[in-house]
């Protein structure tokens, strides 16, 4: 059976005499053990969603189903699941220690007990050593890992985290993704991790579902979400993507072909042998050169109107022949010299496949 199961989840709130519906029938299944993120802009539904599994938050409508159990109605700590906020809201005056032990001891664990079930988990988060000290002697990372060392000692099957890593800086959520992804294959459960940072959900999740103003738009694991968006939205919000359009000039085989100049073609596998075409193709699957490219590719002419050199790419933006901005990330070999510099016509190529 699934961990979490959300069938047709429908949440509106009251809100000065208004109805807004922050969750507009959201079904997805999350297996046991897996590492799935909701990822989206802010206010499109995710906490809402959270705090439904949680039980903080009861449906409007639909069933939330953990770990073969219907749950709704069930107070929060009846569920098997635990959260773990982005404000970590560790207690001041208590020691590391005291902070993880806190659930257990509400509990009535026996003290030996406490101690070495606190006492792992410390060496899980990698806080070993670090028992007697207060929240305010420790970094933010730190602090971050009590908050789930206290979450996690309790054994929850689900562990459900609510932006964790926001309050961290760049360099310190990054390491912090590591972490996570370490310890949740370390403690083995479910985790079920909000973001609306692209490239943490890409980074740590085994599947992620895209939500966009209450609904899912795609779910599926990180490098088909990446290369395969289902909709302009997906495109648009994971990565840098170009979208390109015309008129389809005549087909070739099931391929319609657009003609936007001379020597210039965009190839569209499948599309309709008529009327206008949108197309989105990722930075990184083009390429630059000075010449027309040879082959069953994609042509287009441009001039470069920008070159921003990054060490590993160097990121040219083009105008093309129709007037569209093509951003395109070229990886620099070791001695390799710029493509193209601003100012000049170039070529940029890429294959049918890459473009949907
Ligand atoms: P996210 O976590 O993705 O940023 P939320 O789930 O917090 O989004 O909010 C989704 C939408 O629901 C927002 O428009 C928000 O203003 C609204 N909302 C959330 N909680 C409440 C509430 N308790 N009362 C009224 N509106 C709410
Ligand atoms: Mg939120």
């Amino acid at each position: 059976v699934a961990a979490i199961e959300l069938r047709g989840v429908v949440k509106s709130f009251q809100s000065h005499g208004e109805t807004v519906t922050a969750v507009r029938g959201v079904d997805l299944s999350i297996a046991e053990g897996e590492f799935f993120s909701l990822l989206g802009p802010s206010g499109c539904g995710k906490t809402t969603t959270m705090r439904m599994i949680a039980g903080f938050d009861e449906p409007t409508e639909g069933q939330i189903i953990l770990h073969g159990g219907d749950v709704v109605g069930v107070p929060p700590n009846r569920r098997d699941v635990n959260m773990v906020f982005q404000s970590y809201a560790l207690f001041p005056h208590m020691s590391v220690f005291e902070n993880v032990a806190f659930g257990l001891r509400r509990k009535n664990t026996p003290k030996d007990e406490v101690t070495r079930r606190v006492g792992e988990m410390l060496e899980i988060v990698d806080l070993a050593g670090r028992d007697k000290r207060r929240p305010r002697e420790l970094s933010g990372g730190q602090q971050q890992r009590v908050a789930l060392a206290r979450a996690l000692v309790n054994r929850p099957r689900a562990l459900l985290l609510d932006e964790p890593l926001g309050a961290l800086d760049l360099k310190l959520r990054q390491a912090m993704q590591v972490e996570l992804k370490r310890i949740q294959r370390e403690v083995g459960i479910t985790f079920v991790y909000v973001t609306h940072d692209q490239g943490e959900a890409l980074t740590m999740s085994d599947r992620i579902a895209v939500m966009n103003e209450g609904v899912i738009e795609q779910l599926g694991p990180p490098r088909q979400v990446y290369e395969r968006p289902a909709t302009a939205f997906v495109a648009g919000f994971i990565g840098t993507s170009n979208v390109l359009s015309g008129t389809v000039a005549r087909t070739d085989g099931g391929t319609a072909v657009i003609e936007p100049g001379p020597g210039e073609r965009i190839l569209v596998p499948g599309a309709a042998a008529a009327g206008d075409v949108e197309l989105t193709v990722r930075p990184e699957k083009i390429a630059i050169g000075l010449h027309p490219p040879d082959g069953d590719v994609c042509a287009l002419r441009g001039t470069v109107t920008e070159v921003v050199y990054l060490g590993t790419f160097t990121n040219y933006t083009v105008r093309t022949s129709t007037g569209a901005e093509v951003v395109v990330f070229v990886q620099n070999a070791s001695s390799a010299d710029d493509v193209a510099a601003s100012g000049d016509t170039v070529w940029l190529s890429w294959e049918p496949r890459h473009s949907y």
